[in-house]
């Protein structure tokens, strides 16, 4: 590539997984070095006094950018080569403007939401949603005067429209955060009628975000912009990471938003780290052939699955039948099913937990994503936060086990369910 901004060749545009290993980084300021080194520095020295100034006129936003000026390097809590990069490469998946990197899944979480809401104000959440930001919507946002507006996820918006209306009442409502598909069952919302919801709660001097949590299919599967979403959030720890050996979250959006993102993350101080960066370029650059085996070997899993007497019903998003009433959501907004799944079996804890202990192969542990298959008990681990009744509610069951799909041979897979399945 002649720029290591270019993203065509001839005018035609060239597919995210083709640039995951150039965009962005330019090897002749790294000694021709072909990978991105790890940029292991706290601080960045200026060449000049005056430069010094400039880069800090602009990261703080004390003047506007030049078209043609590139952020400067100050010290690794604002930028640093390694995040930038991976920054820049994380926007081509989500075709966003700007990224921003974070420590963790729920700093993105929480950064964004903190980023845009006030005191006084409500916030919408679907449910289920992931337990983290479960608890920090439920339990952390109220003790600052931010009150949550919860909607389940799985019903179409015009259903829960007056409700969520009446809930709000007058006071004004600043953002909104869905998970869509719903960890762990897989429930959907309409990410478009969700995003007309809460832009009609705007007015001529504020504008209501929609924050969508995109892990469980994106950034591959599903992009929540084009659908109308303000910004995308994930945990990088998944898919992005694959490989579960790091933690890390991002945030897209507009620059516009990106900006206040940005601004916020300087002063939590919750940027993620140079090593962090590196080891998330390393993995954006089999993004996509990992999330298309661990799909390919999930639509296995859940087929087999599906024909299990013990098993009463699996959750899978190439499932969904066609009468389904979410059916036309998947078509409209996912391109892919994915490779998370959920099941329950008959009879309850007892036969879950005996079906977890037997598993020889996929591996007991909460996270999901990574090139290894993982299985878990949402209602006493993910999930436990949330009240039995309320649980219950969400679909999630007794009986219920969620299975992250990883990279392992199909039939290595199936042959260790149904020796598990046999113990209960
Ligand atoms: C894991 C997860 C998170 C939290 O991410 P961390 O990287 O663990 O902080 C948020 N949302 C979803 C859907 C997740 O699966």
């Amino acid at each position: 590539m002649k720029n290591y901004k270019q993203r065509d060749i001839n005018g035609r545009e060239l597919r995210p997984e083709t640039l995951m290993m150039s965009y962005g980084y330019d090897p002749k300021l790294s000694e021709g070095a072909i990978k991105t080194p790890i940029f292991q520095t706290s601080t960045f020295v200026f060449e000049s006094a005056e430069a010094g100034k400039a880069f800090f006129e602009l990261a703080y936003g004390l003047r506007a950018k030049d078209p043609k000026e590139e952020l400067g390097l100050i010290y690794s809590r604002l930028n640093n080569p390694d995040l930038e990069v991976l920054e820049d490469r994380l926007t081509l998946w989500d075709r966003a403007e700007a990224a921003a990197v974070f420590q963790s899944g729920m700093a993105a979480i929480s950064t964004s939401l903190l980023t845009f809401t006030r005191p006084g104000d409500v916030v919408l959440a679907s449910e289920p949603l992931y337990g983290g930001s479960d608890h920090f919507v439920k339990h952390v946002l109220p003790n600052f005067g931010v009150t949550p507006v919860c909607f389940k996820a799985g019903h179409p918006i015009s259903e829960i429209e007056q409700d969520i209306r009446e809930q709000v009442g007058d006071r004004r409502v600043s953002a909104a955060i869905v998970e869509t598909p719903a960890n762990p069952t897989n429930a959907l919302v309409d990410i478009q009628d969700t995003a007309d919801l809460v832009h009609s709660f705007g007015s001529e001097e504020h504008r209501p975000v929609l924050i969508v949590d995109n892990t469980f299919l994106g950034p591959v599967f599903q992009h929540p912009l084009k659908h109308g979403a303000d910004i995308v959030v994930y945990s990088a720890t998944k898919f992005i990471g694959g490989h579960s050996d790091v933690i890390a979250g991002a945030c897209l959006g507009p620059s516009e938003l990106l900006s206040e993102v940005r601004g916020l993350r300087t002063f939590m101080g919750n940027m993620a780290g140079p090593w962090t960066g590196w080891l998330l370029l390393r993995s954006l650059e089999t993004l996509k052939m990992r999330m298309t085996a661990q799909m390919k070997n999930a639509q296995y899993v859940a087929s087999f699955l599906a024909e299990q007497p013990k098993i009463r019903t699996v959750h899978y998003l190439g499932l969904i039948s066609e009468d389904d009433p979410m059916f036309g959501v998947y078509r409209k907004q996912c391109e892919a099913p994915g490779s998370l799944i959920s099941f329950e079996l008959d009879g309850g804890e007892a036969a879950a937990f005996r079906f977890l202990n037997a598993l020889q192969l996929a591996k007991l542990a909460v996270s999901l994503g990574g090139t290894e298959t993982l299985v878990e008990h949402p209602g006493s681990m993910t999930h436990s936060d949330i009240a039995p009744e309320d649980q219950r509610q969400m679909g999630i069951t007794p009986g219920l086990v969620r299975i992250s799909v990883g990279v392992e041979y199909y039939e290595d897979l199936i042959l260790d369910l149904e020796q598990a399945l046999a113990a209960v």
